[in-house]
Parts: C-alpha cells; structure tokens; sequence
C-alpha cells in the first residue's frame, strides 16, 4: 500500500489542509481547531473534512 498526502476541507469552516493518509495523530484544523483525522490501525481516518483531492 502507498501512502499518500490528501488534501482535505474541513467541514466547519472549508479551510483546506494537506495531511498525510496514514498520519498516527490526531490532526485538528489550523483554523477553527476542529478535528479533522484520527489514527485508526496504521491508517488516518478522516471524521471532520471531505476529501478534495489525493496527491501522489
Ligand atoms: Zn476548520
């Protein structure tokens, strides 16, 4: 499996981040706080934000 960066909008306030898909923290907005990923079994799993793009 490839990891890959994903760019992501938060739901809340549509800030754009770029995060990595298997991230092992938790990663919150840089604007409103919110959460955007938590780690899941060596994966990120996306709960605050939608995916806008997958970046190789
Ligand atoms: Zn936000």
């Amino acid at each position: 499996m490839t990891a890959k960066f994903l760019k992501v909008s938060c739901r809340d306030c549509s800030n754009e981040s770029i995060i990595f898909s298997r991230a092992s923290t938790t990663i919150s907005c840089a604007v409103c706080g919110a959460t955007l990923t938590n780690p899941a079994g060596g994966k990120a799993q996306l709960v605050g934000c939608n995916v806008v793009e997958t970046l190789e």
